[in-house]
């Protein structure tokens, strides 16, 4: 259609079809080519409107300049046909404008004829230089015209589909951040693509070799040479990847340039790809696979692999391996959601990093487990070292709104005396930790020389049978009885359960309790204990052999609803009093929800239950909740009873206890007493009463009446 609109009544419509005449309505194709025709003859206008309609163009009509750039903007003509003279803005003030891209940026590419009278020759040179692509001169042969806007349009398509290629080129190398260089083998002179300096965020390009040599980093320099070298004498390709810039103008580049046999010998042609944000990003993802997100340490393979090379760079050097399994973690998150877990691993994490040595190697191993390596210098004693940061690692924290105690086991190995490689001495560190685990109460570090080669227990199998164990009845009851020191009398005993398995033997408590309370099977058999306790106690009552009993409980067991029922029931079914028992709770599991604990402790306590805090020393507590617990017996550790002669700190330890015991109004016993002159130090510390071999080993329940008759002087009054 040749629009009208907004142009002088002079610009005239035509139809496409007919001849022309000044007011056709006109109707046209959209996508065929229109001409835009300005000149002030409007017979002219006519005629080459006519024309080009017959030959199937767009025809827009414009009467002089003005109107003809007003008919530029408003129609965005594939090609112009402007008169030279014309009244007002003349030909060549009008292709000017049009070429200088005022009335439109396809205006610097669109083709336009000039129409010059007959006799002005001398009008060609300057439409040339005003930006005219050709010309015709009048009087107008049709024709002719017609052929020349055909050849004009034909050869600007060309132009524009090169154009757009060549735009669509260089967006495809902006996107993929890749350029071009060029390299005159001879000077050493260096070109480079359009536009690269701007690709690379760089002010300039480096001009020559030795400027691209400077920006490169010192161990990539010789390899650079080497390559363009090799690159310029032998005619081979080249493919090489460089850093080149500091700071934040630092960047990596892949440079490449194909074999140049046959191409011009002076020169090494290629193209360069900025692969910054590339290698960055595969970096990351190198980092993520071998790192872990949430605390940020290194993975277990990737701490092996660091773990491996600082051995072997320094393969005289002793170190300490160590892995720390945080305790209940699964409690944690089952209590007070995984993102408190979580948070639970950050802090220890943290306070793993900062109670280490700066040469130390970490690693989160996996869930709740961390990997640590340390050098040793030659006087180090590993145990020492390692109580250094042990005591500042459990500790009770905030997490979501509660105060939960952090716990966890240990298990170390030492390069090179317990493996030689480092997945050997990590192995050997988490076989100790899985023992120390299985001994919670007693040890929370145990080393691998401690604990020798047993091999390690088929955990499955062992887990399979103890579902069958209770069962099979094949569990049973031993008692270790406990001295009042200033009457040497036996004032309790503590039951202690066996496993007697059909091919091992009788299995410690050590090994298949952690497996009762990973499975469950602790509530059921926990249960039995209290109830074969309770039945044994009734059977002693009658005999008239009056003693307290102790129970261990595990934390599982003890945070079952309904505990407190199930243990009345057994003591009402025995008809005994609840002050006769007296149940021990570990420090640790304690300690593992204070809050709930507390609410239990104080329920058995208004039922009449004596209650005891065993292993005690050895987790960390949190004072302020001790003392709100309604404790009647403090357990002293064992540990502080094996080194009660020879240790300072441990008698003051133990003074320090029975103290505050006897301050508060608690019973002490002191646990693994092995012989006199540790129980003679303890009486002299004020320990209330001893348990232990030196007395006697937990034995079966119808030893016991024979042992307080033949006990001897271990019983006589006075001690
Ligand atoms: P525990 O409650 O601290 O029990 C004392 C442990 O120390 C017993 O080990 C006992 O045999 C041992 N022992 C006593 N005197 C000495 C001594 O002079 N030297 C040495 N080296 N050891 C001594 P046992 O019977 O192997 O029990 C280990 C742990 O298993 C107990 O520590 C307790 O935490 C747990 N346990 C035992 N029976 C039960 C039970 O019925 N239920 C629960 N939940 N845990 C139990
Ligand atoms: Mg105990
Ligand atoms: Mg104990």
């Amino acid at each position: 259609m040749i629009e009208s609109s907004g142009l002088d009544p002079t610009t005239t419509p035509l139809s496409r079809h007919s001849a022309p005449q000044a007011n056709d309505p006109i109707t046209y194709d959209q996508g065929v080519p229109s001409v835009l025709v300005i000149d002030d003859d409007p017979t002219i206008r006519l005629l080459i409107a006519a024309g080009l309609q017959r030959k199937g163009y767009r025809v827009v009509l414009a009467a002089d300049g003005r109107q003809g750039l007003e008919a530029f903007s408003q129609h965005a003509p594939d090609l112009v046909l402007v008169d030279v003279g014309m009244p007002g803005l003349d030909g060549f003030d009008t292709l000017r404008a049009i070429r200088s891209g005022q009335v439109g940026y396809m205006g610097q590419h669109v083709p336009l004829l000039m129409l010059t009278g007959h006799d002005d020759v001398g009008s060609i040179n300057p439409a040339f230089e005003a930006g005219a692509t050709d010309f015709m001169t009048k009087p107008i042969n049709l024709p002719l015209l017609t052929e020349r806007v055909r050849y004009a349009l034909s050869g600007a398509a060309r132009e524009r589909a090169l154009r757009e290629a060549q735009l669509e080129q260089a967006s495809a190398c902006k996107l993929a951040r890749l350029g071009f260089w060029q390299m005159d083998v001879r000077s050493g002179a260096l070109q480079w693509s359009e536009g690269a300096a701007e690709l690379l965020g760089w002010p300039s390009l480096p001009a020559c070799v030795a400027e691209l040599k400077a920006l490169v980093t010192p161990d990539y320099r010789q390899r650079l040479e080497t390559a363009l070298s090799v690159a310029s004498q032998n005619r081979e390709g080249l493919d090489l990847e460089l850093t080149l810039g500091q700071g934040n103008l630092e960047r990596t580049l892949r440079l490449q340039s194909v074999d140049q046999s046959g191409a011009h010998e002076h020169c090494l042609v290629g193209a360069f790809q900025d692969v910054t944000s590339l290698r960055a990003f595969e970096d990351k993802a190198l980092y993520l696979a071998a790192h872990d997100e949430l605390t940020g340490l290194p993975k277990r393979h990737c701490f092996l692999g660091l773990l491996g090379e600082r051995l072997s760079q320094a393969p005289d050097a002793r170190w300490l391996v160590a892995v720390l399994d945080i305790s209940r973690l699964h409690r944690i998150n089952e209590a007070l959601g995984i993102r408190a877990g979580d948070q639970a691993l950050v802090l220890f994490s943290r306070r793993l990093g900062q109670c280490m040595p700066s040469q130390a190697l970490l690693g989160r191993l996996e869930a709740g487990s961390f990997g640590v390596a340390i050098p040793l210098s030659d006087s180090a004693e590993p145990r020492q070292l390692c109580q250094q940061w042990l005591s500042s690692l459990a500790r009770t924290q905030w997490i979501a709104g509660e105060e939960v105690y952090i716990d966890f086991t240990a298990g170390a190995s030492v390069f090179p005396d317990d493996a030689q490689d480092a997945e050997a001495l990590l192995g050997a560190a988490l076989q100790a930790q899985r023992l120390a685990r299985s001994q919670t109460g007693h040890r929370r570090l145990l080393f691998k020389h401690e604990i020798g080669d047993r091999p390690h227990i088929g955990a499955l199998s062992l887990e399979a049978h103890l579902q069958q164990a209770l069962h099979k009845e094949e569990f049973f009851l031993v008692y270790q009885p406990q001295q009042h020191l200033a009457t040497c009398h036996i004032s309790g005993v503590e039951a202690l359960l066996r496993w007697r398995h059909a091919r091992r033997g009788v299995i410690s408590p050590v090994e298949f309790i952690p497996l009762l309370e990973e499975t469950g099977l602790i509530v059921d058999v926990g249960d039995w204990v209290i109830r074969d306790a309770c039945r044994q106690l009734a059977e002693w009552n009658r005999d008239g052999l009056h003693l307290r009993m102790s129970i261990n409980l595990s934390a599982v067991q003890f945070n079952q609803p309904g505990f407190t029922q199930r243990i009345m029931t057994h003591v009402n079914t025995y008809r005994l009093a609840p002050k006769q028992l007296e149940l021990e709770i570990t420090e640790s599991a304690a300690m593992g929800h204070p809050e709930q604990t507390l609410k239990i402790l104080l329920e058995l306590k208004d039922l009449g239950f004596s209650i005891a805090i065993d292993d005690f020393g050895t987790g960390h507590s949190s004072y302020n909740y001790l003392l709100r617990f309604p404790i009647d017996t403090l357990k002293i550790d064992r540990g502080f009873t094996n080194s009660i002669t020879e240790d300072r700190s441990s008698r003051a330890i133990v003074r320090s206890l029975t103290t505050l015991s006897q301050g508060l109004g608690f019973r002490t016993i002191a646990e693994g007493v092995e012989s006199q002159r540790q129980r003679d130090y303890l009486e002299a510390l004020d320990v209330d009463e001893i348990q232990g071999f030196w007395l006697a080993k937990p034995m079966p329940a119808d030893q016991l009446g024979a042992f307080i008759t033949h006990a001897g002087d271990k019983l006589k009054p006075p001690c």
